[in-house]
């Protein structure tokens, strides 16, 4: 089976839109979306529209969770906040219905799916080899998928320690035997420098890990990012991948 794993799209419809058309061009069986939909960007209801439609899974990031309600927008800082309650205002009923249904863990074709960390599904960013072995200590499945840092991951472990750190565009990895710990970067908002939509192909059959880029028109995102009148920061960082 060949899986799309996509993550935070942050209502970038722009991005969204090309990381489909790379999916499409690439004989895909299933897409699974690991959460964080909306938050931050400017096209909220055309973004959860497309990944209800497109994707088999879906997880509930702390964006999601915050703009429906079930997590207190106390706990989002600054610009996010300011986005958050933007997003509030906006969104569809639809959108809002979609999002309530998520959960931000989840399990399918035996992996195990994380928004944020195995120990703290919404909240806890694995950036460090610390916090990646505690990923491994709580769970047992051979290939676990997490996303919420923006930052392309490709971690091993093997014996008692992890091996690897960010993945580079391109990069390809095997799944086996060592377990493994992947994060696909983000579709709306990358933060490892490269402003390309990020996204990863998983070949279960061919045991194959490949991390992907695709260029998206970022001056049309941010356009509407002003013209909606988001914090100016998050439209400015678009054009630097941070
Ligand atoms: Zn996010």
């Amino acid at each position: 089976m060949r899986i799309a794993v996509i993550s935070d799209v942050h209502s970038n419809l722009h991005a969204l839109q090309a990381v489909l058309g790379a999916i499409d061009a690439d004989a895909v069986d299933e897409i699974w979306c690991l959460g964080d939909v909306v938050g931050y960007g400017p096209r909220p209801n055309e973004c959860c529209t497309l990944v209800r439609e497109r994707a088999s899974l879906c997880l509930a990031g702390n964006h999601d969770l915050g703009v429906i309600g079930t997590l207190d927008l106390d706990f989002f800082a600054g610009d996010a906040g300011a986005a958050a309650r933007w997003t509030r205002a906006v969104l569809a009923a639809d959108a809002r219905g979609f999002l309530a249904g998520l959960e931000p863990s989840g399990r399918a074709a035996g992996v195990e799916l994380y928004h944020a960390s195995p120990r703290d599904p919404v909240w806890e960013y694995v950036l460090g080899p610390d916090a990646a072995l505690a990923a491994f200590a709580v769970t047992s499945a051979p290939l676990v998928l997490i996303g919420h840092s923006h930052v392309p991951l490709a971690i091993s472990l093997e014996g008692q320690r992890v091996v690897g750190g960010i993945a580079e565009p391109g990069h390809e990895t095997d799944l086996g035997p060592s377990r493994r710990l992947l994060n696909p970067g983000s579709v709306g908002q990358p933060r490892d420098g490269d402003p390309r939509a990020a996204w990863l192909l998983l070949d279960t059959a061919a045991g194959r890990a490949s991390f992907r880029r695709v260029e998206y028109p970022v001056a049309l995102t941010q356009a509407e990012m002003r013209a909606g009148g988001l914090p100016e920061m998050l439209a400015a960082r678009l054009e630097q991948g941070v």
